[in-house]
């Protein structure tokens, strides 16, 4: 037992309750019932010891009278089952607690936020949101009981009724406005390709509650593209060079497409000439090589990333230089350049090209939502894959 820091933890919250009786005891008041008590602290105490919570968890709940000085216990109890796991015990410390009848109003509201969190880590999200929608139409601590009840409408994909908690909330909290684009975003995201005015209306929705979301304006110009409006299109994924730098590198290929279909290829030249000026990147200056060698050949291309890859040594550039020179070799460089290119490769497909800045969540793809801490529009491109 001892080797588990959380039972030590329990085990000196027990030790603090047996510090608040005896010095309860010394004032001389309630003398037999707190010995009493006592003694039913040692038998709750003596089952923590010997590991069986269930027993202890009785032993508290009948027995430590609630009030405003063993409030933090019972609440320090729960918590602590809850960050294990034991949600069965945290729900029953917190549902007796809300059994005593003469609980003050703050303390009633603060055990019934504890408590819907207990159901929402149980996944029991009806629970839940029944608790949080009542304290809600009361106006009982309902800035926070509506922030838990986001979480409860975005586990269940309810995206048209998180907006709606959402909207009361913004007022009060202007920081939630960029998670409500990303519920514009899902919502969009579920209509069909024949319903581009509704999906349109809703990106544009989503802009208007944060309009440096990457995630509307790649939506938007997606749906521009399908459309087959290219300078619309083209426009909308420019501005994402300005809003965010960091995510243009996901939308050359949509751009290439759209001045491909005006037949611009000159101006996507200078744009990308422009953009690795100013901020070069290993995808921008492929692209850049790209559009190179369909106008002056593969030779002139391949220096060109070479050139580059002088500054920015990465694998992908490395990568390219051989795809580029393979087929004009043979015999035993060739043969080389295949295993260079076969181990390039593994190394791309190892490397993680999105990180979490909130948990440090390493992926393959793009999430818009961190898929271990929940959070919106924290993973961004990986830093250190363009030094690699
Ligand atoms: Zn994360």
């Amino acid at each position: 037992m001892m080797q588990d820091p959380q039972w030590l933890v329990l085990f000196f919250v027990a030790i603090a309750i047996g510090y608040w009786l005896g010095r309860r005891s010394r004032r001389g008041r309630h003398r037999n019932r707190i010995e009493n008590l006592s003694r039913e602290y040692m038998r709750g105490l003596n089952f923590l010891l010997n590991e069986e919570p269930d027993k202890a968890v009785d032993i508290f709940v009948g027995s430590l009278d609630v009030n405003a000085n063993t409030l933090d216990t019972h609440l320090g109890l729960a918590r602590l089952f809850r960050k294990r796991g034991e949600l069965d015990r945290a729900t029953r410390i917190h549902s007796n607690l809300l059994e005593q009848g003469d609980l003050p109003d703050d303390v009633r509201e603060e055990v019934e936020l504890e408590l819907a969190r207990d159901y929402i880590s149980a996944g029991l999200l009806d629970r839940a949101e029944l608790i949080l929608q009542n304290m809600i139409d009361r106006g009982s601590r309902s800035q926070q009981a509506m922030r838990y009840l986001l979480s409860v409408f975005e586990q269940e994909k309810d995206w048209h009724n998180a907006l709606t908690v959402g909207d009361r909330l913004l007022s009060s909290d202007p920081a939630v406005a960029p998670m409500l684009a990303h519920y514009c975003c899902e919502l969009a995201d579920r209509f069909s390709g024949d319903e581009q005015s509704i999906t349109r209306r809703m990106l544009r929705r989503a802009l208007g509650y944060d309009s440096n979301c990457v995630r509307a304006n790649v939506m938007l110009g997606r749906l521009e593209m399908h459309a087959g409006h290219w300078e619309d299109a083209a426009r909308v994924f420019r501005r994402i060079r300005r809003q965010d730098p960091d995510f243009f590198d996901e939308v050359l290929d949509d751009l290439e497409r759209c001045y491909t279909a005006l037949g611009k290829q000159e101006s996507l030249r200078r744009l990308l000439a422009k953009v690795s000026l100013e901020r070069p990147t290993t995808a921008v200056v492929l692209k850049l090589a790209e559009s190179l060698r369909a106008e002056y050949g593969e030779k002139a291309a391949s220096l060109f990333i070479a050139d580059y890859m002088k500054a920015h040594p990465t694998v992908r550039g490395l990568n390219r230089i051989i795809e580029m020179n393979i087929d004009q070799t043979e015999g035993s460089a060739r043969e080389h350049f295949g295993i260079l290119q076969r181990l390039t490769q593994q190394l791309l497909t190892e490397q993680a090209i999105y990180q979490c800045t909130n948990c440090g969540f390493d992926a393959h793809r793009l999430h818009w939502q961190c898929p271990t801490c929940k959070h919106w529009g924290v993973l961004r491109p990986h830093q250190e894959q363009e030094q690699r």
